[in-house]
């Protein structure tokens, strides 16, 4: 399959796959420094350079063949194609669009050439002149014709730096050619590194074994590893090249796979959870407790709940639902199952705002009944949180509701059977390891708490410790296969859809020299009793022609919205006054709130149908959208105006997204696009590339069929034993045994 290729070059003494691209001949020490600052270092770092598309190069025919292939294709047009032959005939028609014209004669036919308006090719073309040419085709009668197309001399020598590209197939093979076109930089052409790569390959991939079983890849039909490198680098078709990637980028994805399911399995023999008991009257208690018949998405989620709940591994699950779509009695749910069994539950929300609002209305479904709830944030009173400390630990709170105060050393439980962590995309990685340490044995915990996180014990047989049952919510939902892949050894359930009677939110774009109107319009809302929200960018003092919070409540009172009840609600507003704030606003007699991103999450009235954001090219998508979600939730239709004037291409993105759907996936995936997976997860900081192959938007199928090969296999095979799979072994704790800490299983 390499035949024709530039001729073997000797693979310098000792070549191996760790060989610094210095040492490769023919790379100077400035090219080789050019090849670093793209990451690519060492051979390895080649061979997995993958090309980012390839160019298909016509290889030459006979032109009897030419007119077959024409024919046969019913006159296309679009490609390129080549010949050489002598020219037999040449003809000037000088005129305004004079012309030369001469044919091109092979032996096997004629071809017709034309230049329109180059008359010094005169000079050039003359009969008896052997010439390759190339050029798209049109017929001129019987004749296939090629206009101006571009020729050099038959006879040109071979091999000079002749601008070709240097794995240039020969043409005498006849078949068309898939030149590998490399993603390079600015100090280092595609042609350079496909030079250095071509180079290195064969001697490479004699290195290089096959990690994956021959029984597994047969089943799969995968190619050999070697194979799928020269597929990708040296692709005789596309669907080479397409199937070469792709067995790469699986064995990325199941390699990592195969990481997460490790960890799981090692997680699962050493953590305990108390498994709850689920009774047919526990779950008709449960239900009478909410207001609303749950939505068929919601029962699914409880279903999932049931069995992870009342087994005695660990629960480690997200829930993922758009903005709105009900995740807080789910929540509840779980958490009132840990009652029902006498232990405790968690919930933790991000903003000491959104605690309250959980805490008042899961407070308000709890009325009456047995459940003791309380809340704990940083603002309270030393004295009141020390009452709130003791009553936890001596297990008379059934269910504490807090922000990252619960994760303090001085919190401790009775028996903490369920952690949820509210609106988890905006903590940190840590906080859901943190809390998970929060057992019912505070001390012991508190002791190996360092261990916890790190998982790089040696002891093979790690004593038994107990965690919590963890649900984490997210109301950024993360695409489904990007979710399970990304946030590791978590499950999944997802909401979709909202509850039942809800309007869809209108979205608006308007410039800022149309807010007027804007605000004249939410004046007439409010006259008819309906409530609004203004959300403006927190900004410094003195920020160019942008107004703060008060500012602007102020701009509204004595303007458009002057005998209105306006109320401004930002992060600096102490909590009893954030209180009474919300609570006029839920009961009505506040018409306006005027507030930062402070609502973002957990506001939560019905009667506020109108949100007006300021500046919102300013916002992030995921945020306008969560924004956007405190309305729609009620009975009436609601409406969202952005105003902004976006000066961005990502800023003008982001308000055309807005505009164009309310649906939170879609949106999720939008952001994708527009930030990449890197930014919304946070890879960016930790330098930690996920994927150099495998893309994950394209890639769902084999991500989905990775995860499944790599549970089934762990399941069967926990230890990874055998032969069989030594090296696949070691290739796994070698790239993840740091990650996820994984103890060596062998
Ligand atoms: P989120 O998923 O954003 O946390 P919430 O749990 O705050 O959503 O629910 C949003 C609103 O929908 C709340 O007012 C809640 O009471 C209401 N809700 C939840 N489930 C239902 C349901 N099945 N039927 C009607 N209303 C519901
Ligand atoms: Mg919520």
């Amino acid at each position: 399959m390499t035949s024709g290729r530039t001729p073997p070059i000797e693979s310098p003494a000792g070549l191996s796959l760790t060989t610094h691209v210095s040492q490769v001949r023919g790379v100077g020490p400035r090219t080789a420094g050019a090849f670093e600052r793209v990451g690519l270092r060492c051979v390895a770092d080649l061979i997995l350079h993958l090309p980012g598309r390839y160019e298909q190069q016509k290889a030459e025919r006979s032109i009897e063949q030419l007119y077959i292939e024409y024919n046969r294709s019913r006159g296309d047009r679009s490609s390129h194609l080549a010949a050489s032959g002598e020219i037999a005939a040449v003809r000037f028609v000088p005129g305004r669009k004079n012309r030369l014209e001469a044919t091109l004669d092979d032996g096997t036919g004629v071809l017709r050439l034309v230049w329109f308006n180059m008359p010094w090719m005169r000079e050039k073309i003359h009969p008896g002149l052997a010439i390759r040419v190339t050029g798209k085709p049109t017929t001129f009668g019987e004749y296939l014709q090629l206009t101006n197309p571009r020729f050099e001399l038959a006879d040109a020598e071979e091999g000079g730096d002749d601008g070709r590209e240097p794995v240039e197939q020969s043409a005498a093979s006849g078949n068309d050619v898939l030149l590998p076109v490399y993603p390079a930089s600015e100090d280092l052409t595609p042609r350079q590194v496909a030079k250095v790569i071509d180079q290195v390959l064969d001697p490479a991939l004699a290195l290089i074994d096959d990690h994956l079983p021959v029984s597994y890849r047969r089943e799969r039909a995968l190619p050999e590893l070697a194979d799928s490198y020269r597929m990708v680098h040296r692709p005789d078709t596309t669907e080479d090249a397409k199937a070469g990637r792709r067995r790469l980028a699986f064995d990325e994805l199941l390699l990592f796979q195969l990481g997460v399911m490790l960890k799981r399995h090692q997680r699962r023999q050493v953590s305990r959870a108390p498994a709850l008991r689920h009774t047919k009257a526990i779950e008709k208690h449960i239900l009478a407790r909410f207001p609303f018949t749950l939505t068929r998405a919601q029962r699914a989620v409880l279903a999932d709940l049931r069995d992870d709940l009342t087994g005695a591994s660990p629960m480690n699950r997200l829930l993922q639902g758009d903005v709105g779509s009900g995740k807080t009695v789910v929540a509840l749910y779980a958490m009132l199952l840990a009652v029902a069994s006498e232990h405790q539950a968690a919930l933790m929300a991000p903003t000491e705002l959104l605690a309250e609002q959980h805490f008042d209305s899961i407070g308000r479904m709890l009325e009456g009944g047995r459940v003791r709830i309380e809340l704990l944030t940083g603002s309270m009173s030393a004295s009141a949180r020390q009452t709130i400390l003791d009553d936890l630990a001596a297990g008379e709170i059934d269910i504490i509701i807090g922000t990252h105060a619960l994760l303090t050393e001085s919190v401790r439980f009775s028996s903490l059977a369920v952690a949820v962590i509210d609106e988890q995309h905006r903590f940190g990685v840590h906080q859901r390891a943190a809390l998970r340490t929060k057992t019912t044995q505070a001390d012991d915990v508190a002791a190996d708490h360092g261990a916890a996180g790190a998982g790089d014990s040696s002891d093979p047989s790690p004593e038994v410790e107990l965690s919590p049952h963890v649900l984490v919510m997210t109301a950024t939902p993360i695409p489904r296969t990007l979710a399970q892949t990304l946030l590791g050894d978590l499950d999944v359930s997802t909401i979709r859809g909202l509850p039942p009677g809800r309007q869809p939110i209108l979205t608006r774009h308007v410039t800022a020299d149309q807010s007027d109107e804007v605000y004249d319009y939410l004046r007439r809302r409010v006259d008819a009793g309906e409530q609004a929200y203004v959300v403006v960018p927190a900004v410094e003092a003195g920020e160019q022609g942008l107004a703060d919070v008060t500012t602007h409540a102020e701009r509204l009172r004595a303007g458009p919205l002057a005998g209105r009840a306006v109320a401004v609600l930002h992060g600096r507003i102490n909590r009893d006054e954030r209180r009474r704030v919300m609570d006029d606003f839920r009961a009505g007699r506040i018409d306006v709130l005027v507030a930062t991103t402070v609502i973002e999450v957990g506001v939560d009235v019905p009667n506020a149908t109108m949100m007006v954001v300021e500046h919102a090219d300013r916002f992030g998508l995921a945020q306008l959208h969560q924004l956007r979600g405190r309305i729609g939730r009620g009975e009436r239709p609601s409406l969202c105006v952005l105003i902004g004037d976006p000066v961005s291409d990502d800023g003008t993105a982001r308000i055309n997204a807005m505009v164009a759907t309310n649906d939170g996936f879609v949106i999720a995936e939008k952001d994708l696009e527009i930030r990449g997976p890197g930014e919304l997860f946070g890879w960016r900081q930790s330098g930690e590339p996920p994927f150099r192959v495998a893309r994950l938007n394209e890639d769902q199928d084999l991500l989905a069929l990775a995860r499944r090969d790599a549970r089934q296999w762990i399941e069967n095979n926990p230890t990874m034993a055998g032969d069989e799979l030594a090296l696949l072994r070691k290739r796994l704790l070698k790239a993840y045994g740091r990650t996820f800490g994984l103890v060596d299983v062998a």
